[in-house]
């Protein structure tokens, strides 16, 4: 039987992040994808031009829908905008003994905020102790613990940080170390289990939407049974292959290879 995943994310009119990543990547991995969106973003590959978010009403009234008629497997949250919007997505997933994997997205490779920094605070209160694992970059680590990430040992530090918060797990993708010969990112999870994963270095301009693909890739691997050490291995491929077989269009941050 087939499995459900549902990604509670904003729009891309693009096409290389949000919730239209999550879609396409859900279905190249063979899940079965539902949507509540929070916001529409008018956006290509130069940048954000326009943001409008939704009501937390009608959010709650989409998650309510899905949850209502489909045994959801996994769930991923991506753009969330607001305080409001985090409250009401929390409420709708608290108790709801889903996996969540939690994407912090707040600022677009192109500048533009898709979080609020009032909303930071709710983020950390509210949601994040729900989740299954949180999926930060390193700015988003250092925004999430106050952290100044400069080593290795900060990563671990960020990570344990980000689990006291509540988080069951937590992955810091390493890949803005632009340094570094590889893209290595960090798994911590309860009971002590540690490693990192790491795949050679891809120097492109083509990296819009890597970070939706990646915890759309972990939520679709959850929905499909595998252990979350074994979701992290798997996204960690998908995104990298993704990103090595980029499609070359549009004139800025292109999008990554969905179909990877
Ligand atoms: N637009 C939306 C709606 C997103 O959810 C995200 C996710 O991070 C982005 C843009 C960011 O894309 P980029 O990879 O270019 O930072």
């Amino acid at each position: 039987m087939v499995h459900v995943a549902l990604t509670i994310a904003g729009s891309d009119s693009g096409g290389g992040a949000g919730i239209q990543a999550d879609l396409k990547t859900f279905q190249e991995l063979g899940v079965f994808g539902t949507s509540a969106l929070t916001a529409v973003t008018a956006q290509n590959t130069y940048g954000v031009s326009a943001i409008q978010s939704m009501e937390p009403s009608i959010i709650t009234a989409q998650i309510q829908a899905v949850k209502e008629d489909f045994a959801v497997q996994a769930v991923k949250t991506g753009m969330l905008f607001s305080a409001e919007i985090i409250q009401a997505v929390a409420a709708e997933l608290r108790d709801s003994g889903i996996p969540l994997v939690i994407d912090p997205v707040m600022i677009a490779k192109g500048g533009a905020s898709l979080l609020r920094d009032e909303a930071v605070d709710a983020l950390k209160s509210a949601l994040i102790p729900l989740a299954t694992v949180v999926t930060p970059n390193i700015p988003e680590a250092e925004v999430l613990t106050g952290l100044e990430i400069k080593s290795e040992s900060d990563i671990e530090r960020a990570a344990e940080h980000i689990m006291a918060l509540g988080a069951q797990s937590v992955v810091i993708k390493g890949g803005h170390w632009k340094e570094a010969p590889f893209a290595e990112d960090l798994f911590v999870g309860s009971e002590g289990t540690r490693f990192s994963v790491r795949s050679p270095w891809v120097d492109t301009k083509d990296t819009h939407g890597t970070g939706c693909t990646y915890s759309a890739a972990l939520a679709a691997f959850l929905a499909d049974g595998e252990s979350l050490p074994e979701a992290v291995i798997s996204a960690k491929c998908f995104i990298h292959a993704a990103i090595e077989n980029g499609l070359g269009i549009g004139g800025g941050h292109g999008p990554t290879n969905h179909w990877a």
